[in-house]
């Protein structure tokens, strides 16, 4: 059985065709539109149309949107950096398109399920996955089965407090681990310290200053880059400690562009959980990278359609 995977952005659009192990046959990209509905529901249509190969009859449309989606309807309910999808019956409307029926999910839950079934949480029964992009996204698989939470949003890992002084959040708070632990918050934390006149290559090299321009710098032994990984990876460990001693899990994954600084990030975080953890419940658990890299939204989009499939043709054998 194969079903479809659609991962949508702000600015870009991926889709895939995967077979049941996860494997991605055919893929292609596409530009989103954060705008206007009418033209992402083309574009989403036309992107999985052109992974479906002649005759092929996939079982299904998985979705992915920045954004948190009451489960069972396919509606955004809340989408603060994407316009076009507020209130969007996203579900319905691909699936009057396609033809196909279409789950439609939080982007971090989709990465979540691609990893728990197809990468690095393979086995597992209970993770976290952390995404680590611009922001924070999570997702949180438990006995099974996605976490949905009494709001039907799950958890939001990247909104926990780590620092009740901290920065000022997007979601109205203050010091989320989301203002630390993302691209946004590694360039923050660079220009307070190049502000404070800490000597660094950074301040005079040209260009925007950007998250993979602090890690250039870190890799290339910059002191003030890596004192700032340093700390975005210790802020990233007190979370996972946090995180291990609430749920327990057997596999914290970190995942997302900011987490391809590997070591950099993942050193200090572990050292930091292992400090902090409750010692019984950090020894069950395992912080490991994400394996399917850009993929794992489609790859988790398109499986957990695959899902819903099987479900609803067991529970309607005829
Ligand atoms: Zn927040």
């Amino acid at each position: 059985m194969h079903t479809i995977g659609i991962d949508v952005g702000g600015t870009e659009i991926k889709a895939g065709l995967v077979d049941e192990a996860g494997r991605v046959l055919e893929s292609a990209r596409g530009a989103s539109n954060r705008d206007d509905l009418g033209a992402l529901v083309d574009a989403i249509a036309s992107l999985a149309g052109s992974v479906t190969p002649a005759g092929g009859n996939p079982a299904g449309v998985g979705v992915g949107v920045p954004g948190l989606v009451r489960p069972g309807t396919g509606r955004v309910e809340f989408a603060p950096n994407m316009p076009a999808l507020r209130g969007a019956a996203v579900g319905p409307l691909l699936s009057e398109r396609t033809g196909l029926d279409v789950e439609v999910r939080n982007d971090a839950d989709m990465n979540a399920w691609g990893e728990f079934a197809a990468g690095a949480g393979r086995g597992s029964s209970r993770l976290v996955c952390l995404t680590v992009g611009t922001g924070l996204g999570s997702g949180v698989i438990l006995d099974g089965r996605l976490y949905e939470g009494a709001s039907g949003h799950g958890a939001e890992a990247g909104h926990i407090v780590v620092d009740p002084d901290g920065h000022a959040c997007g979601c109205g708070g203050r010091g989320c681990l989301e203002t630390g632990v993302s691209a946004t918050g590694i360039v923050a934390l660079a220009r307070e310290r190049i502000d404070a006149g800490d000597a660094t290559a950074l301040s005079v090299a040209g260009g925007a200053l950007t998250a993979r321009r602090v890690r250039d710098a870190a890799a290339g032994g910059d002191a003030l880059a890596i004192g700032v990984w340093d700390d975005v990876g210790r802020c990233l460990g007190v979370a996972c400690a946090s995180l291990i001693n609430l749920l327990g899990p057997d596999t914290i994954i970190i995942g997302g562009g900011v987490a391809a600084a590997g070591a950099m990030l993942l050193d200090p975080a572990l050292a930091e959980a292992r400090a902090r953890a409750y010692p019984p419940l950090f020894a069950a658990c395992r912080i490991v990278p994400a394996e399917l890299g850009q993929d794992a939204g489609v790859v988790g989009a398109a499986l957990l359609a695959g899902r819903r499939a099987r479900e609803s043709s067991l529970a309607s054998p005829l």
